[in-house]
């Protein structure tokens, strides 16, 4: 499979698109056509166990890359998960479903690309010939931060540079990052929100004079933000494997359409879902669930992005985001695979703060996405409720994600040509990652300390805590400094040294 970029003519192979992140362009990376997934290899998928089904996905981008050794690396990451399946559905009543995505080493749903990633990237480096060392740059809204560096800790040849929002991560993502080992890390806590620190590291990106500087010390520049399409594949396979458990359940009859409802930050986990739909996975609606942040229910309702408005602080900070970076994927789509269009509407959002499309494609968009969103109030009572009914703990991530379905639904509801369609909401995070906007949520108390609320979520809910977080509480902090976003480039030379 070859790539393009979403902004020009550059291409590349999949390993090359792993490696370099993002195209120079300024572009993202795209598969040159969507490879489907026939009838029968759905069917084939069924009895499948989970690695295997992402591998069976992956093969299809990543040709060059060995299908035993890819599958062995598959099992190996998620060998590292709790439990037998790194992706449970989880029935909660009939014709509605969780996908619990938060089982890997992070408690969140980055884990399930982030621990598969290094491999992509190792052996890409491999394919290549490539022999200089890779500095993994990565801005965060917290979750990502975290999954990358556990992913590539000391990792042969890579090293990996965080950066985050000083004031924009929850106190369990800043300990999580801030007490990580080894040798090969780097985390920096940035003055301003996740945008800030998205746009300062993406200049870099596309600085050749940054490129230059770090060549010079034998260092090539990779991404693990999901801009990089070696994040995304790895996306794609939940969604196919969700559908392959609600048949062989006996949910749903072979071919029948499921929603998707996705708590949406930075677009990469819905885009993912919408490559499993052009790949023919029989997807119906995709849920558009912001927050506050609510820039992309505007764009899939009015047509217009416009980021210039204010930045909230939310309890679902890993979705406060004002920038949606994968967008620019479904744009490139939506306009028929303009290049040039697609260009001209980032270099406006840069430039003029925001973008229109044509009202045809709007009306395209709201054949498959459905977009809504929750405010805090909305968050909390969903939270509240869920759990009353089915003693089931969300996080205020899925949180809004359910929230929001439960809006579509009622819409759905007054729509008497409408078949009933089951609905998956995407459970992105532990319940225990957020422990103090969750236990606010459960009980309407605050709780001062994050360990206290753990505990204390605990005693209502009964749900197994993750290791990884308990174990935080008595892990030095490594990681203090903070920069201006004019900075981060000086405090990447100064790690590579
Ligand atoms: C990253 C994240 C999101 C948003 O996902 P995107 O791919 O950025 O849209 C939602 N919930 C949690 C818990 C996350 O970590």
């Amino acid at each position: 499979m070859r790539f393009i970029s979403t902004r020009g003519s550059e291409t590349a192979t999949g390993a090359e698109a792993v490696v370099r992140g993002m195209a120079a362009d300024g572009g993202l990376f795209v598969p040159e056509r969507f490879p489907s997934v026939t009838e029968e290899e759905l069917g084939q998928m069924l009895g499948m166990d989970y690695p295997e089904r992402a591998a069976l996905i992956l093969g299809k981008y990543f040709e060059e890359y060995p299908a035993e050794e890819l599958l062995g690396a598959l099992r190996a990451a998620y060998g590292t998960f709790d439990g037998d399946d790194p992706a449970p559905l989880v029935k909660i009543e009939d014709g509605l479903f969780l996908l619990e995505l938060f089982h890997g080493p992070t408690c969140a749903f980055k884990d399930m690309a982030l621990t598969v990633l290094p491999y992509l990237l190792r052996k890409g480096c491999d394919l290549l010939g490539i022999k200089e060392e890779i500095l993994v740059l990565t801005a965060t809204s917290g979750d990502t931060g975290k999954a990358a560096l556990e992913g590539f800790m000391d990792a042969k040849g890579v090293k990996v540079a965080v950066f985050y929002p000083e004031e924009g991560v929850s106190k369990m993502q800043k300990l999580q990052m801030c007490t990580q080992d080894g040798e090969n890390v780097s985390v920096v806590a940035v003055k301003g929100n996740f945008d800030d620190c998205q746009s300062a590291v993406k200049k870099i990106f596309r600085s050749e004079e940054c490129r230059e500087k770090l060549k010079e010390k034998g260092i090539l520049l990779s991404s693990a933000n999901s801009i990089n399409f070696g994040r995304l594949a790895p996306q794609i396979a939940y969604y196919f494997s969700a559908y392959c458990d609600l048949v062989t359940s006996g949910q749903i009859a072979m071919g029948a359409k499921v929603d998707f409802s996705v708590p949406t930050g930075n677009f990469g986990n819905i885009l993912a879902a919408y490559y499993a739909k052009r790949m023919g996975l029989p997807v119906g609606t995709l849920i558009c669930a912001s927050n506050h942040n609510n820039a992309l229910t505007d764009f899939f309702n009015k047509g217009i992005y416009d980021r210039k408005r204010s930045f909230y602080r939310t309890m679902s900070p890993s979705m406060d985001i004002l920038i949606s970076s994968n967008l620019e994927r479904l744009l490139f789509e939506l306009s028929g695979r303009d290049a040039a269009l697609t260009a001209e509407r980032m270099k406006s959002l840069s430039s003029a703060g925001k973008y229109t499309i044509r009202p045809e494609e709007l009306k395209q968009l709201a054949e498959t996405f459905y977009a809504g969103f929750a405010s805090e109030e909305d968050t909390v009572e969903c939270v509240y409720e869920f759990f009353e009914d089915f003693n089931y703990p969300l996080d205020t991530h899925t949180g809004v994600a359910m929230h929001v379905a439960r809006g579509y639904a009622r819409k759905r509801a007054e729509d008497v040509n409408a078949e009933s369609r089951p609905m998956v909401v995407v459970a992105t995070a532990s319940p225990y990652k957020f422990p103090q906007a969750v236990y606010y949520a459960l009980t309407g108390n605050d709780v001062k300390d994050s360990f206290k609320g753990i505990k204390r979520i605990h005693l209502i809910t009964a749900m197994k805590v993750p290791e990884s977080l308990k174990a935080l509480r008595y892990k030095p902090l490594r990681f203090k400094t903070v920069v201006s976003p004019d900075k981060i480039f000086d405090e990447v030379m100064n790690f590579v040294g």
